[in-house]
């Protein structure tokens, strides 16, 4: 269950068992939706810091832009509702937020350009997505029955919650399956991505990650990474890659709001390594995480700090 007792909802704050929404809403039926996942992190000094908070905001009004919703707020009003969720909360010890723009009752027809488009903000406390022992020691996961769209056949650069149905398939068949994840491969078998997460390999002291005009979400985590290994001096390359380079990988692991930097051990029932986290992927973990915390002074421009 969801910690958290305030939310906000078209300019107001409400309470968590006022946030409902009508059976009839447009987005419910059809996942006509869009929304941002975004992290918070306690910054050591009685402060709270939003990660990439504005970068987060843009993308989800240019998710909006892209399903021509028209959004009745601006990029700062989201911004200063994501601000004001964790304040009334009093989650300066960290959270999740997640806001979402949705469409509610009028037309049942699916273009429904004149519903009522509404905008949330949620926040709640949520640790390490793939598990303390998944961040710890590794993960295990599975190749998709299900592949990840083309370009061409859904926005892979928006977060479109109608979307998420192969995700969510391709992650109940990963967990059905005694799996922690999955990773999908695009429509010619190229691995692109997880379920919610970038994918990234590593071979010789070389990082490899699919480019971000493939069929992925260009995550701001996969963005930090790479910056991160770079100022580190590690060489970053950028392509797909084929199920037998994964699996010869020396190291393998996924970025995410989420999974943040989470190693991956196993996959398809092969051991990737030596079947625990590598050093490139230890290293990042540990630099991703206190970048997030405000320990790097490099981060100081990605982080929204939010005092009480
Ligand atoms: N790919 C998909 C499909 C995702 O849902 C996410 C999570 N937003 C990511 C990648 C990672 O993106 P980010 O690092 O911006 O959270």
């Amino acid at each position: 269950m969801v910690d958290a007792d305030w939310l906000w909802r078209d300019g107001e704050i409400i309470r968590f068992e006022d946030a409902t929404v009508h059976i009839l809403a447009h987005s419910l039926h059809y996942g006509f939706a869009v929304f941002e996942g975004i992290r918070c992190y306690a910054q050591g000094d009685g402060a709270a810091g939003v990660f990439r908070l504005e970068d987060h905001i843009a993308r989800l009004l240019e998710s909006a832009h892209m399903c021509q919703i028209e959004v009745p707020f601006s990029h700062q009003q989201v911004v200063q509702a994501c601000i004001l969720v964790i304040r009334k909360n009093g989650f300066l010890d960290g959270c999740y937020l997640r806001p979402i723009i949705y469409l509610g009752t009028g037309s049942m027809g699916i273009a429904a350009f004149d519903n009522q488009v509404h905008v949330a903000v949620a926040g709640w406390r949520w640790g390490a997505y793939l598990g303390d022992d998944g961040v710890a020691n590794g993960i295990r996961v599975r190749t998709s029955s299900f592949r990840r769209s083309r370009g061409d056949t859904t926005f892979a650069k928006g977060k479109i919650s109608g979307q998420y149905v192969t995700g969510i398939l391709a992650k109940r068949e990963a967990l059905s399956d005694g799996f922690d994840e999955a990773i999908m491969l695009d429509t010619e078998g190229f691995a692109v991505e997880g379920s919610g997460e970038n994918l990234f390999i590593v071979k010789n002291q070389v990082v490899r990650t699919p480019f971000v005009g493939e069929a992925i979400l260009g995550g701001f985590t996969r963005e930090t990474a790479i910056d991160l290994l770079q100022d580190d001096g590690v060489t970053v390359e950028y392509g797909r890659f084929t199920r037998d380079e994964i699996y010869c990988a020396d190291e393998v692991f996924f970025t995410g709001t989420a999974a943040e930097v989470t190693p991956v051990r196993e996959v398809d029932r092969r051991k990737i390594g030596a079947g625990i986290p590598g050093p490139i992927t230890e290293r990042l973990k540990k630099r991703y995480a206190a970048f997030v915390r405000g320990q790097d002074e490099k981060a100081a421009d990605l982080i929204t700090r939010v005092e009480l």
